[in-house]
């Protein structure tokens, strides 16, 4: 099946409608320029289903004052290229932002308790926008599954209660973190990193990798943990945002971690802000 590109709610609505008469239709939700983390999602969404629809939004509502809204890197034609290889079907590329938000547009999805701490608290609003646009992506294509990485840890969580709370058909897939060699997360935002920041982009790799390893060798301490990731962050001369050691499910922090516990880490790289986490009873 050739790519379709569709530019407006109204035909997008259309094309999920048409692929779901012949089975069923996974979703991932994107703000695009594309990397092999995005395309990971894709081709775990057509292992599930014969039709994949990927959306590239860049959705204001989930970017606060001061924030990178304005220079969020974009490239559409290389994002339709690479759907196509990850074998999508739909693109939704909402041409502005009056398609998403036309005027009057009133109405917004306030997520609770798992949306307050790490990544809430220090963006506020980000969630609220977050639920809402993707609430909407699932209203418009109704579909059957949609993917989200591991990447956004909390972003999984928040979404997947969203589901459940709201009684929303789609289920929620979480996929894991697609990395480059040396540990670095792939995201959209690597592109902001000069070169010589990009070889200390890997410092939340290795905060996970010192965490992990003290783990193993029995220190269970939460606080212990995180005190250790915040010191390897600080030591390659990023600015912590916060470690955080929070169970997998509720994000609470546990008094002492076990296996399943993820650290969770956000740290500034110059003017870039990356975030990374992981299980710590994983092997690195
Ligand atoms: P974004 O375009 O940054 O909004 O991300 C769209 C989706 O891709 C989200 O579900 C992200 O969690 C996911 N994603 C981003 N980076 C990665 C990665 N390195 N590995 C796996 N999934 C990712």
């Amino acid at each position: 099946m050739a790519l379709a590109v569709v530019t407006t709610a109204h035909h997008f609505r259309r094309a999920c409608q048409e692929a779901r008469l012949e089975g069923e239709l996974a979703l991932v939700p994107t703000m695009g320029f594309l990397h092999a983390g995005h395309q990971s999602l894709i081709q775990a969404a057509g292992q599930r289903a014969p039709t994949v629809a990927v959306t590239i939004f860049v959705n204001p509502a989930q970017f606060g004052p001061g924030e990178d809204l304005s220079r969020y890197p974009r490239d559409l034609a290389g994002d339709l290229r690479k759907c196509e290889e990850a074998g999508a079907h739909v693109v939704f590329a909402p041409e502005g932002e009056r398609e998403i938000y036309p005027p009057g547009f009133q109405t917004h999805v306030e997520p609770g308790l798992l949306a307050a701490p790490l990544e809430g608290e220090k963006r506020p609003g980000h969630f609220r926008g977050v639920c809402t646009v993707v609430l909407k992506l699932f209203a418009l294509s109704r579909a059957d599954a949609a993917f989200f990485g591991e990447k956004d840890y909390q972003q999984f969580r928040v979404i997947e209660q969203m589901v459940q709370d709201l009684n929303v058909a789609t289920e929620v897939v979480g996929r894991p973190i697609v990395r480059e060699a040396d540990g670095l997360a792939l995201s959209s935002r690597n592109a902001y990193l000069s070169a010589e920041e990009r070889g200390r982009a890997t410092a939340l790799w290795k905060a996970l990798g010192a965490a992990r390893s003290a783990f193993r060798s029995g220190e269970h301490g939460a606080a212990q943990l995180e005190e250790l990731a915040a010191k390897a962050i600080a030591e390659s001369g990023l600015r912590l945002d916060y470690a955080a050691v929070r169970d997998p499910v509720a994000l609470q922090r546990p008094q002492r971690a076990d296996g399943k516990s993820r650290l969770l880490l956000a740290a500034f790289l110059g003017k870039t802000r990356l975030i990374d986490n992981g299980a710590l009873g994983e092997a690195q």
